[in-house]
């Protein structure tokens, strides 16, 4: 248990399109929304006078029996943020321990540090993966609730899956499991390496899923939680599921949903940019953690700070972190061009 977790960020300019050239700051799909989703969303419109639970509880079946579950299974919300959010604050309000990676993904911990949760925290292994052991080992009577990133942000690693599963199913008998899978579609499994099926066999384990990558509907706003029913229930009880989305963005998920030739197109560019980037770290000699996401990270020898200002000052947004004592660069994959520009700031900073 690292109880001096380091992991922060470096506060980056408040530079916002249309200033930057190249948007590689937020893992978003330079490429959504899918043309057809987009559509949906503007015919919505129409309908606005009226609250959308039809065509929620519409959208809840659709992903109830992709995801193999019952609707009762699905929380709705407008991005996994929310979804996050209101964990922490439903398992954290009396206290207790969050156990999950160093770093990870800081939503949900956050919330619940803020809401009088603490932090346990466990370094990753040397492959970037889960420290699963000593996680499983760290679980006691404090514990309200393990949180895995899977893949990780932002480190953009994945852990194995036939080990996380596993480790899922033995945790779950104590406490619940939070599998954040933001980026699952971008892996190189994709989503062969879900733990959504632990759901439907029971298990006290919750899945988070989003419409803000690979579906490229970040600004959006949508995402939903599989969990048993008696969680979904615990979180209604005190907030409204699936109230803060709007109809025209609920159209444009069912949408996207309904079609594959987006997504794949989206995850072949993303997989183009992430080998062209990978390549250039490599040859740069740059200590890179090999990435299944959108995004990459790599480890840069000045000041974050000061690195943002001169790569901000290029037109280029990207976002820096300090953990392990280190200092590092993430890049999101955007288009070609944007990567370029990227590459091309980097040469340029550090010549
Ligand atoms: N989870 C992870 C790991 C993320 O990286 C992000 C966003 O970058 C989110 C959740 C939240 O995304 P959203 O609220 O857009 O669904």
């Amino acid at each position: 248990f690292n109880s001096n977790h380091s992991f922060n960020e470096f506060t980056p300019p408040n530079t916002f399109e249309p200033e930057l050239k190249a948007i590689l700051r937020a893992n978003e799909n330079p490429y959504g929304p899918p043309p057809l989703a987009a559509k949906a969303f503007q015919d919505e419109v129409f309908a606005g006078n009226r609250y959308a639970w039809k065509t929620l509880n519409n959208l809840i079946e659709i992903i109830a029996e992709k995801e193999n579950v019952k609707p009762e299974n699905i929380l709705m919300a407008p991005g996994s943020s929310d979804i996050l959010e209101k964990v922490a604050m439903v398992f954290f309000q009396k206290g207790g321990d969050v156990i999950s990676a160093d770093p990870s993904y800081m939503s949900l911990i956050n919330v619940s540090q803020s809401v009088g949760g603490k932090w346990k925290s466990y370094k990753l292994l040397p492959d970037s993966q889960h420290d699963l052991k000593a996680m499983e080992a760290a679980v006691d009577v404090n514990t309200k609730l393990v949180y895995i990133c899977n893949p990780n942000n932002p480190t953009g690693s994945i852990t194995d899956s036939n080990k996380l599963k596993s480790f899922c199913s033995k945790v779950s008998e104590k406490v619940p499991v939070f599998v954040d899978e933001a980026y699952i579609e971008l892996s190189d499994n994709g989503l062969t390496d879900s733990m959504v099926s632990l759901v439907s066999e029971g298990k006290n384990v919750m899945v988070a899923r989003t419409f803000s990558k690979i579906h490229g509907m970040a600004g959006l706003r949508i995402g939903y939680l599989v969990g048993k029913a008696e969680t979904i229930n615990k979180i209604n009880e005190i907030t409204r599921g699936g109230m803060g989305i709007t109809g025209p963005s609920i159209k444009a998920a069912t949408t996207s949903l309904q079609g594959e030739d987006f997504l794949n197109m989206s995850k072949s560019k993303i997989a183009e940019a992430r080998a062209y980037t990978e390549n250039y770290l490599k040859q740069k000699k740059y200590n890179y953690l090999p990435s299944q996401t959108n995004f990459m990270i790599f480890e840069i020898d000045i000041d974050g700070q000061e690195f943002l200002k001169q790569i901000y000052s290029k037109q280029v947004g990207v976002r820096a972190f300090t953990f392990w004592g280190k200092n590092w660069c993430r890049v999101s994959m955007g288009t070609m061009d944007e990567m370029k520009l990227f590459t091309n700031a980097m040469d340029e900073i550090f010549a």
